[in-house]
């Protein structure tokens, strides 16, 4: 029996692109293979020419349809087979192959929002809910709206074989996050491209949607990010603390381009006050929620570990910041 297969790919909406996707029939015992679209519709061609090719660069169970059904995330390239102007996993995986000595890992935390009627899930027609404070790891009565699809995309995410590692209630109502990761990239772009994909799909059987938007209400109100933990072999080995160091030096060196590919919209977000540091200032520290980039307690106790860089935004693409962090601490240490 033949079986179906959803291939995903990344848009060329600006600012931010937008997840695509469509579904291919093929034979059973078949791989997916090249495919096209119309990027006349996805801002990514003009009519006149509009063609453009899905090379698939990883698959796994579609976990909403039937056994043997599959996800099929894929690169956007033109029809010489170069990639396209949006295609940000080319120069990924140009990075990690040129410093997969390093052996560079990710880990990701993926804040998002639930909206429906255009405001957060569970928020009241007419003005606020309770201020922040019960709703980070939250639990009971109607303090927690969303769960019902927290639980039921993490499920999705472990049949699909992603490396979810888990998920926590955030601190603004209808705000939730999940982590992916360890992994090199661009892998770690890879699945967490497809668990967003999962994210959005299943929102839909309810009526809502999850945005990832850096700072969905402006105010007293936390924004969502995309903590980014990196580290090398070096960090993670004995005596790894003075590696972690040199990179955290080595990203002080270049805040201006790393934050400016951090997502859109993040000057909105790190603005110093709800446990980030200003955009335009660069710190780091141990344990420390207001430094731009956090050594968390065990990795100074153990004198070794990784980074927790905190200011990429929920709406950052993977594939672009593992391969800022991959070039920026291991060009420093070669
Ligand atoms: P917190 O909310 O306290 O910042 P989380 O538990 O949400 O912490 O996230 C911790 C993240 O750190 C996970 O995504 C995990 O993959 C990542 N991580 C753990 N060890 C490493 C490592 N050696 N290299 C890179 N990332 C790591
Ligand atoms: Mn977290
Ligand atoms: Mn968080
Ligand atoms: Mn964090």
């Amino acid at each position: 029996m033949p079986y179906q297969a959803e291939y995903i790919w990344i848009d060329g909406t600006k600012p931010s692109p937008l997840i695509r996707s469509k579904t291919k029939i093929i034979e059973n015992g078949k791989e997916p293979g090249i495919w096209g679209f119309d990027g006349s519709s996805t801002n990514q061609a003009v009519g006149s020419d509009s063609d453009c090719v899905l090379r698939p660069v990883f698959t796994c169970p579609d976990p909403l349809r039937r056994p043997g059904d599959k996800l099929v995330m894929c690169e956007v390239l033109l029809t010489d087979f170069t990639p396209h102007e949006t295609n940000t996993r080319a120069a990924c995986a140009a990075v990690a192959e040129k410093y997969a000595s390093a052996e560079p890992w990710f880990g990701i935390e993926q804040e998002y929002t639930f909206m429906k009627d255009g405001r957060p899930l569970g928020w009241p027609e007419n003005g606020y809910p309770a201020p922040q404070g019960p709703y980070y790891c939250g639990v009971g009565g109607d303090k927690m709206p969303g769960r019902e699809i927290v639980e039921r995309h993490t499920a999705a995410c472990i049949d699909a074989g992603l490396a979810i590692e888990g998920t926590n209630a955030e601190v603004m109502m209808g705000q939730w996050e999940f982590q992916i990761g360890i992994l090199p990239p661009p892998l770690i772009g890879d699945q967490l491209w497809v668990a967003r994909w999962l994210l959005f799909r299943i929102a839909e059987d309810f009526g809502v949607y999850a945005t990832l938007e850096p700072k969905p209400i402006l105010g007293d109100w936390n924004g969502a990010g995309a903590h980014t933990n990196f580290s090398t072999k070096a960090m993670r080995e004995d005596g790894g603390w003075d590696a972690i160091i040199a990179g955290c030096e080595a990203i002080g060196q270049k805040v201006g381009e790393h934050v400016s590919n951090y997502g859109v919209g993040i000057e909105s977000r790190l603005t110093g006050a709800h446990e980030t540091a200003h955009y335009s200032k660069f710190s780091y520290g141990t344990s420390d929620r207001g430094a731009s980039v956090r050594i968390p307690w065990g990795v100074a106790r153990d004198k070794k570990g990784w980074l927790e860089d905190r200011r990429p935004n929920a709406n950052m693409d993977p594939y672009v910041v593992s391969r800022l962090l991959t070039e920026t601490v291991c060009s420093a240490a070669s």
